[in-house]
């Protein structure tokens, strides 16, 4: 088993690296194992506010600089999740470079060996291409594991508490936009009903919202349409005449193509990335007099339950941070308002505040 800084490991391209410096993250390590094929990049972002927590992607990658340069993106990311949540925790990631087929419980359990030898600075979870079986064999190396099975005492499926959160999200911003959280006869899309936007229909049932769904996957759309009171659109969903858009699918729909087509007042969904462009897409949508709540914030209750685990929090806990989403959210929008800035520089510059405890954007 081999660990070098990820700088080591020749054909990296040079603005991969310029990234990682201007970003400043603290370590970077490139991981392989040869009997069990494993390649695997950890990416320790910051570690002000406690050690860095972040999901393991496994994904197909075309070569290590793409492999680098996602695992950099994601691991900054958890670092202002967690800050702008509240939590004592840093943010790190880690990818596995491999089609997710081809995993075996030997590659897991080198992996988890490899989380071991950091020490705990980084703690691991699921993420995409990732099963709670695998969390499993990883714990068996090592105890810096969250998202385990709930027979382990692990925190069980996060998309309940996830949804959670983007609902407070939108109420948050509904209460800012209409002075009024209530969201009775509101007209909602959800794109992608998947674990988070399935979770999210229940509740916004509860709410008397008036639904509209929208997936590629045919017979996801059908089930739930045929369990659930929801409309579904199949064309055109960005020029939808709706009251909020909530991207539960992938990231990078709020693109130049999408945001001039939007009739929606608020964007506020689950994915992840959903700026294509971080810094043009967020000030394109306020000139479109878009209301943004910002992904990370309002996504950040699957972070809160895995968070559960190391704190030992009861369900109630955890709603009760995941409800805190609600103010944070009208918090950042009036900061925006008053600072003239988009909505997600805003929720940046409060989380920056909170790891570097100075002005820092
Ligand atoms: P999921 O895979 O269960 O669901 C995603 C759904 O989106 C699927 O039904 C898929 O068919 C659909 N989809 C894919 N491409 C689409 C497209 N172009 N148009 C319409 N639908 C499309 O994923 P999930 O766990 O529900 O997560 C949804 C999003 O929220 C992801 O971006 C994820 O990264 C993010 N997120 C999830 C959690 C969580 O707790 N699961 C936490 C934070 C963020």
């Amino acid at each position: 088993m081999k660990i070098c800084d990820i700088r080591e490991v020749p054909g990296i391209d040079q603005d991969v690296l310029k990234y990682m410096n201007e970003k400043n993250h603290e370590k970077v390590i490139f991981c392989s194992d040869k009997a069990t094929q494993l390649e695997a990049i950890i990416a320790i972002h910051n570690t002000n506010l406690g050690p860095a927590l972040g999901g393991t992607r496994m994904w197909e990658y075309n070569n290590i600089s793409e492999a680098t340069k996602d695992v950099l993106r994601l691991s900054r990311g958890m670092t202002y999740k967690a800050a702008i949540t509240n939590l004592n925790l840093g943010g790190g990631k880690a990818v596995i470079i491999g089609n997710s087929n081809n995993k075996t419980k030997e590659m897991m359990k080198a992996f988890g060996q490899f989380v071991e030898s950091q020490n705990g600075k980084y703690i691991t979870a699921e993420d995409v291409g990732m099963t709670t079986d695998d969390m499993k064999f990883i714990y068996e190396e090592t105890n810096h594991v969250v998202g385990k099975p709930i027979e382990l005492g692990g925190s069980g499926d996060p998309s309940v508490i996830t949804a959670y959160g983007v609902l407070m999200g939108m109420k948050g911003s509904a209460y800012y936009k209409w002075g009024n959280e209530n969201l009775k006869n509101k007209k909602i899309l959800i794109q992608g009903v998947g674990n988070v936007g399935r979770n999210l229909i229940e509740l916004l049932i509860k709410e008397e919202a008036d639904i509209y769904i929208n997936d590629v996957n045919e017979e996801k759309v059908q089930k739930i349409s045929q369990k659930y009171n929801v409309s579904i659109i199949k064309k055109d969903i960005f020029s939808s005449e709706v009251d909020i858009y909530a991207p539960c699918a992938l990231g990078g729909t709020l693109n130049e193509q999408t945001i001039p087509k939007l009739k929606c007042a608020i964007v506020a969904g689950a994915a992840n990335n959903q700026l294509a462009k971080e810094y043009i897409h967020d000030d394109l949508l306020s000139k479109h007099n878009i209301i943004y709540a910002p992904d990370f914030l309002i996504n950040a209750g699957g972070l809160i339950n895995v968070y559960s685990e190391l704190k030992g929090f009861s369900h109630d806990q955890v709603m009760r941070k995941a409800e805190n989403i609600f103010d944070t959210t009208i918090e950042i929008l009036k900061k925006s308002k008053k600072d003239s800035i988009s909505t997600q520089k805003a929720a940046l510059k409060i989380a920056k505040d909170k790891v570097f405890k100075k002005d820092s954007v």
